[in-house]
């Protein structure tokens, strides 16, 4: 209950209800609802989403931020910064049932430029947004600059790559998933920060994390000023499901349904994303991005269409290290993406004209030999090679439509990696068709160095690996070339850790494979 209710009741416990309190309690300030900041994104040539909830009291044990009933707010988008040359306004109704969040989709405005915008509501305006437009289809821009973040868990620290991704004067942000983080550490374990509540399984729970990862200043920062896409990985609702399937394997699939739909809802009411991407109990998240011709962004979501995962034992469906031949991980029937959004990747390759081709999606494509205990070969099930039929499908595809520049983006894995990846994806002497790159985590935890770095003799795929620091992927894009700076923070327990680069990679237009800036 915010402080004006409740000294109005406690006056009218006192019988204090005359006409003169209503009118002084109208005029009482009420607190602020911008807690959560503002956010653009699902830009077109002609239009974007921006986005802000109403939470004046954001972490609020109900999930509602602090709102019982509905409240009307209004927005202006303008063609300056000072918001004096507004171009539309309007009202929008912030609702109980959606949090009281507020997508609104803007159309009608002028392609390749940016704009600002701002909310007012309850007495209060939010801080002033920027949001940009793609340029027109038909145009040649001359560059397109991206940061790409992936896995920011708020346990393991402070959120200076975000920071320094805003810096970074880009065109566009892409987030790949793991963008919250559903579960909490053992109280045991270390934490530069604690989520504070209870790991998220339903509506609420994910709601309240939601708010918490909003009210960082840092990520906030960024969404005022950069216009996202938005895919997401697994910890969006749970660790390692996949499709409708738990990775604990004693979950029924009823009650993990019901938990992946308060997720995916929880999700599209903290994101800018168009109303028709809301499908049945899913969301639509995949999609394209044109940038002019300069490149198209290719967004897939690697989560929501997977078929069940091979080789699963008793006590897991979620990733874990098995023999290259074990039973159904190399069955043609089994999809990563999904037999429809494997069909649209397909279509988009073969009627795509850009320049460059940007596959962004949650996790590691290349293979990973590994070794299991006993010595033989291992793969790792959660990510593609836990797929080989659909990246097999997917670089032949990009082979046959002759697709140029594709280049794949992907998170999850914590760590750098510059991969070369082949047509026959496990033939290192077949051509090189696309190269990829993998941003580390924001904050999150890196795998074992030492353990992946002696991987690197049996795979010769692998051009770069670094785990042990933190941070994100700046791509900066001409027609001639795409490059990618490897930037670091200096210390995620810090909050004003500074920025570094580990290392630059080119990509030529016409010539797959990174090699050194
Ligand atoms: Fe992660
Ligand atoms: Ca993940």
């Amino acid at each position: 209950m915010n402080t004006s209710r409740r000294q109005a009741l406690g006056l009218l416990g006192l019988g204090l209800s005359a006409p003169w309190f209503a009118g002084c309690s109208a005029r009482e300030p009420q607190p602020d609802p911008f807690t959560l900041g503002v956010a653009s994104g699902d830009p077109t040539a002609e239009g974007f989403v921006i986005w802000t909830r109403l939470a004046p009291d954001p972490l609020a044990l109900d999930g509602l931020g602090g709102l019982h009933s509905p409240v009307e707010a209004q927005w202006e988008v303008a063609l300056d910064p000072g918001l004096r040359q507004v171009v539309q306004r309007g009202t929008a109704m912030a609702l109980p049932q959606t949090a009281f969040s507020l997508p609104v989709t803007l159309a009608g405005l002028a392609p390749g430029r940016p704009y600002w915008y701002r909310f007012t509501a309850l007495g209060h305006q939010s801080r002033i947004g920027r949001a940009t437009t793609l340029p027109p289809l038909a145009s040649a821009p001359e560059r397109l600059k991206l940061v790409v973040a992936s896995c920011s868990h708020y346990e393991n620290g402070f959120f200076s790559a975000y920071r320094h991704m805003t810096e970074e004067n880009a065109d566009l942000a892409l987030f790949l998933g793991d963008y919250i983080y559903d579960s909490n550490f053992p109280a045991t374990t270390q934490a530069v920060r604690r989520h504070g509540m209870p790991p998220a399984t339903d509506l609420v729970g994910y709601r309240r994390r939601y708010a918490l990862y909003r009210t960082d200043p840092d990520l906030q920062r960024l969404h005022a000023e950069l216009t996202c896409l938005m895919t997401w990985d697994d910890h969006e609702v749970q660790n390692d499901y996949a499709g409708p399937w738990p990775a604990n394997p004693h979950i029924s699939l009823a009650d993990f349904a019901r938990q992946r739909q308060a997720a995916y809802q929880a999700f599209r009411e903290h994101a800018p994303l168009r109303a028709w991407r809301t499908q049945g109990s899913g969301l639509r998240l995949y999609d394209r991005f044109n940038f002019g011709q300069l490149a198209q962004i290719h967004l897939l979501d690697g989560r929501q269409y997977r078929s069940e995962p091979a080789c699963a034992t008793d006590q897991t469906r979620g990733g874990h290290l098995v023999a290259a031949d074990c039973p159904g991980r190399n069955d043609a029937g089994r999809s990563m993406l999904g037999e429809a959004q494997e069909r649209w990747l397909m279509e988009g390759f073969r009627s795509n004209s850009t320049r460059w081709n940007l596959i962004a999606q949650d996790v590691l494509m290349a293979p990973l030999r590994q070794r299991l205990p006993n010595g033989d070969e291992g793969r790792w099930t959660d990510g593609w090679d836990g797929y080989p039929a659909t990246r097999a499908r997917l670089l032949q595809g990009v082979a046959s439509s002759r697709v140029a520049n594709p280049v794949t983006l992907g998170g999850d894995s914590h760590s750098f990696w510059v991969n070369d990846l082949h047509l026959d994806a496990e033939d290192e002497r077949s051509p090189v068709v696309a190269t990829e790159f993998i941003g580390t985590s924001i904050t999150s935890n890196g795998p074992n160095y030492a353990e992946f770095a002696k991987l690197r003799p049996e795979n010769p795929q692998i051009r770069f690996f670094e785990s042990r620091l933190r941070g994100y992927l700046a791509l900066d894009i001409t027609r001639e070339r795409l490059q990618a700076d490897l930037r670091t923070i200096t210390d995620r327990t810090r909050p004003d850790a500074a920025r570094g680069t580990l290392a630059s990679f080119v990509v030529e237009a016409g010539r797959p494979g990174a090699v050194p800036a």
